[in-house]
């Protein structure tokens, strides 16, 4: 069965490769398929053999813990990279890249996505988390979502109220998403790119984008900052071998160079104790785990 994948397949494939923090031990099985039939067969392989599944987009949220991944690893970043404009909507596949959804929309003149410019995900991992900021979240923007389920068929997910959380997505169990349908709106090019610059620089001015992480470790507390709690414990700066609380912006943890996931865990551990201590408030990962 997976001589019948048409895309890439590799064994004990460093996740390091494919994840921003540059970390994250090997995949035993790691599949960057070419089209949905390719998901297919990988699905089938590993429930024929009885191995678990973990699909992964462009690797920007995540930590694989330093022995990697047991069974397959589906990587749709590169695979269904295509996006098709319809009068004022998007329809997308899964390994599209958020931000050149966004500057493709923007040439044929469609926005009001413009809060979601400088998240660097594919649309798959942008659904999957929800991806958003203090301005919205694509789940706002999300007509429809198309997933592959377990047995390969095709579902389509109307989402309501409640489907699309704080960096969640209640999709169904097991689902590979594939796509989705977004609602954009009709904007002048100029306001749009007027719009990203602004967004781009305040980013800049208060992530620290120029070093490996995987964007805040932590969500956000009800009505309080994660960052600010961080900071306000004195962890500003503090490192473990190559793992760093970024002194820029105190919920991110950056690796300067040959971190492993054990120094960020430990880091991670070091923080849920001191605000916990501090403030009574027990933080709860935004970054997903993978791996063993
Ligand atoms: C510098 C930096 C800044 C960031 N800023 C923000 C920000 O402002 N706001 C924000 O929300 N996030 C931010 N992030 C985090 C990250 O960009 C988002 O979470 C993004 O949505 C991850 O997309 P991805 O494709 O890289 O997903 P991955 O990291 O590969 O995966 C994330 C999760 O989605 C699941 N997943 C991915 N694709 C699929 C699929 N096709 N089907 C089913 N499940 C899937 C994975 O299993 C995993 O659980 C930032 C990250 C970095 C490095």
């Amino acid at each position: 069965m997976l001589g019948e994948i048409r895309g890439e397949v590799r064994f004990k494939e460093p996740l390091s490769f494919h994840t921003s923090l540059r970390i994250g031990g090997p995949a035993d099985i790691f599949v960057v398929p070419q089209d949905v039939d390719d998901i297919r067969h990988a699905l089938k392989f590993a429930e024929r053999e009885q191995l678990p599944v973990a699909v992964i987009g462009g690797g920007n949220n995540l930590l694989v813990r330093d022995r990697g991944v047991r069974g397959v690893v589906l990587r749709l970043e590169g695979c269904l990279g295509r996006a098709e404009y319809h009068g004022e909507e998007a329809l997308a596949g899964a390994g599209v890249s958020l931000s050149a959804l966004i500057r493709e929309a923007a040439a044929v003149n469609l926005g009001g996505i413009e809060c979601l410019v400088g998240i660097p995900a594919t649309i798959g991992g942008a659904l999957a988390m929800n991806a958003g900021t203090p301005d919205g979240w694509i789940g706002d923007f999300v007509s429809a979502v198309y997933f592959l389920h377990p047995d390969g068929t095709i579902g389509e997910f109307k989402p309501s109220t409640g489907s699309f959380t704080y960096r969640a997505f209640h999709a169904p169990e097991g689902a590979v998403l594939v796509g989705c349908r977004l609602r954009l709106q009709r904007r002048p090019l100029a306001d749009i790119q007027k719009e990203i610059r602004q967004r781009l620089k305040q980013k800049k001015s208060t992530q620290p984008l120029a070093l490996a992480s995987a964007g805040c470790v932590w969500k956000n507390p009800p009505g309080d900052a994660a960052a600010r709690l961080v900071e306000k414990c004195g962890l500003k700066g503090k490192r473990l071998n190559g793992a760093e609380i970024s002194t820029k912006h105190a919920n991110f943890i950056v690796n300067r160079g040959g971190a492993t996931a054990a120094d960020i865990l430990a880091l991670m551990d070091l923080t849920r104790e001191r605000v916990h201590a501090h403030f009574g408030v027990t933080l709860e990962p935004e970054i997903r785990l993978l791996g063993e």
